[in-house]
């Protein structure tokens, strides 16, 4: 899929009084969105699982100030042969962005520091003829969603909801198995963090028109460097999955990873006490930037997800998942699918 800007955005920085305080060309990662807005259609069966059209990036006016003001953006995919299919999103994603942005300028003293600003999202045409002028179109490899057939309701019958399920992400569902591995592995390397990659499933639900995961087994990081706060993936550890999965020979893919956050460690360096802890950030649906550059980097489609193992001194260890939730990595609910055991 082909990812093209027609557009480009800017963010105007307003002071205190109203004064604009300057212009700056939005840089953000737009690929998130974009995979979230295939994965929606190809869900509903709308856009084929090759899927291969090009999707564009557009600006959404506002209704009273009209262009160039956005109120948000489009992301519109269109496929040979095929209609047009598009998601919204709001003008709260450049939030991040300008935030940033502020930060520079009070670093620039062009913004005192504490002062109220605001912004706003303007989107002007790209010149038509510099197509190649820096970063206006971006590839990416996007290879079909290898989905199998099976009913939905085979699964939900025999899972147990973890967390809120949320209609507009794809189920997810865990084995049983694969939580116990996690809480084992990590209760072994307790104060470090430690994790592995999770495989599994995609199948699709003709009849229901959905698309779901099953995560099968995790593959140990067991070549990753971890420390307290940080686990990295290295070579060595994408050699052992990729050997792993022909292992199985089960025509599985890489759904995402998990891994653990050692929080009663993190809280010990700190000098937590209990009670504090019960409401620290880090102790539940904690996701950090490096967590999400991981996430970004190695599983960047739409339907992968990351579990995080909370290791807290107050509770049993809790599991909390992450996922690609309308183009941002949002918490998200789960269902656990218990082993079907042999009996001999
Ligand atoms: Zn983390």
């Amino acid at each position: 899929m082909t990812l093209t800007f027609p557009y480009r955005f800017a963010i105007a920085l307003f002071g205190e009084d109203g004064t604009e305080l300057g212009t700056i060309a939005v840089k953000r990662d737009w690929e998130p969105a974009a995979e979230w807005t295939r994965l929606r259609f190809q869900r509903r069966g709308e856009l084929a699982l090759d899927a291969n059209g090009s999707a564009s990036v557009l600006p959404l006016w506002e209704e009273l100030l009209g262009e160039p003001y956005c109120c948000g953006y489009r992301v519109q995919i269109t496929q040979p042969g095929g209609q047009a299919v598009a998601s919204d999103f709001p003008i709260t994603d450049f939030r991040d962005f300008a935030n940033a942005t502020a930060s520079a300028f009070v670093e620039q003293k062009r913004l005192r520091e504490g002062e109220v600003y605001t912004y706003m999202v303007v989107a002007h045409p790209t010149a038509p003829e510099a197509p190649d002028a820096g970063g206006l179109q971006v590839t990416n490899a996007s290879p079909r969603i290898p989905a199998g057939d099976a009913s939905l309701d085979s699964f939900l019958v025999r899972a147990t909801p973890h967390g809120a399920p949320d209609v507009l992400d794809i189920p997810v569902f865990v084995s049983s198995q694969v939580l116990e591995e996690a809480a084992a592995q990590t209760r072994a390397c307790q104060g470090t963090e430690t994790g592995g990659v999770l495989i599994g499933s995609l199948w699709r639900d003709r009849t229901a028109g959905e698309i779901f995961a099953e995560v099968k087994a995790q593959i140990p990081a067991e070549h990753a460097a971890g420390t307290k706060v940080r686990l990295t993936f290295t070579p060595t550890t994408w050699t052992a999955a990729e050997a792993a999965l022909r292992l199985r020979g089960r025509g599985e893919i890489y759904l995402g990873y998990w891994h653990s956050h050692p929080v009663r460690e993190w809280c010990k360096t700190r000098t937590c006490t209990l009670e504090a802890q019960k409401v620290c950030r880090f102790a539940k649906d904690f996701f950090s930037a490096d967590d999400e550059a991981v996430m970004r980097a190695a599983f960047p489609r739409a339907y992968c997800v990351a579990i995080v193992a909370n290791d807290t001194a107050f509770t049993d260890l809790t599991f909390s998942m992450f996922g690609n939730h309308q183009g941002m990595i949002r918490p998200r609910g789960f269902y656990i699918l218990e082993e079907q055991r042999n009996v001999a």
